[in-house]
């Protein structure tokens, strides 16, 4: 049978590769249009919709931590897409800084830069792309696990994920009144270049076993989560945080 919702024009930053890449193949595999995102600055391919499914993808490009820019690469992927049907906040920087062995300076710069893109580009993302979805539309953050159980030495990212969650909650209210529903996902550990070194470390092997399958999660597992929070079945999922960590963290 026919996707229904195919041919919709589909927004995912941080789209260049790992997560956000595996969601933005998944939309483009069910016949939808992609607008990829990325930095512009990442050592993949200039041009990553080229590598997707289908046809009518487009790559924009905008440094996140950069609102006027952001404003500009959301207008640009509606133009280019004739319009947005779905938003996808996917991108993130994860960075540690053990706060007994970081100084007051790299401190400080830690947390401006992970909650510049973690949470505020996705805020700006968020109001930019609003003034293009129609009743219907959805919105779908990845946040973490992190949000949930903090994280030792990198406590501006788990920050970072947990305010993305109360901003979930807080616009799948206000955008719910124009019939767009908002929902995140938050997984735990999956392989992608965030964490492909401490996987293969001496740690690895621990990180795996926090899960009783011994694995840690795919990025296509992530995806396929994503584009259902995105379909028209998934409206009364809004407001809700999809964990998705293998039971590696109850809560
Ligand atoms: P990744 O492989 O490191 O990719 C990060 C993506 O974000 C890239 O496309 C990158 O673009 C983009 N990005 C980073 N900083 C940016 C900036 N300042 N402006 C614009 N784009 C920027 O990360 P990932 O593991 O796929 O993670 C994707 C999301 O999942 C993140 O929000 C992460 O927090 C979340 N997550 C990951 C895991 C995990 O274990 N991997 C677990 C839970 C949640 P460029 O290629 O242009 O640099």
């Amino acid at each position: 049978m026919p996707d229904a919702t195919a041919g919709r024009p589909v927004l995912v930053t941080g789209a260049s590769r790992g997560i956000g890449a595996a969601i933005a193949h998944r939309f483009a595999a069910a016949g939808d249009r992609v607008a990829v995102h990325h930095s512009g600055t990442g050592a993949r391919a200039a041009e990553p919709h080229a590598e997707l499914p289908g046809v009518g993808h487009v790559s924009v490009v905008a440094d996140l931590r950069d609102a006027d820019a952001v404003l500009r690469m959301v207008d640009e992927a509606a133009d280019a897409l004739g319009g947005l049907a779905v938003l996808v906040n996917n991108a993130g920087v994860f960075g540690t800084h053990p706060i007994h062995e970081t100084g007051y300076p790299g401190w400080r710069r830690a947390w401006r830069e992970t909650l510049d893109v973690n949470l505020l580009g996705a805020v700006n993302t968020t109001w930019a792309a609003v003034r293009h979805l129609q009743a219907g539309g959805r919105i779908v953050n990845v946040s973490s696990v992190s949000a949930f159980r903090g994280e030792w030495s990198a406590a501006a990212y788990a920050a970072s994920k947990a305010g993305l969650n109360s901003f979930t909650q807080s616009m799948a209210v206000a955008l719910g009144l124009r019939g767009i529903a908002v929902a995140a996902v938050a997984p735990g550990w999956v392989e992608t270049d965030m964490t492909r070194d401490v996987l293969a470390s001496p740690v690895g092997a621990a990180m795996r076993a926090r899960s009783p399958f011994d694995r840690v999660g795919r990025p296509a597992e992530v995806a396929d989560a994503v584009h259902y929070l995105a379909s028209p079945a998934a409206e009364w999922c809004s407001g809700a945080v999809l964990d998705l960590n293998g039971a590696s963290h109850a809560r």
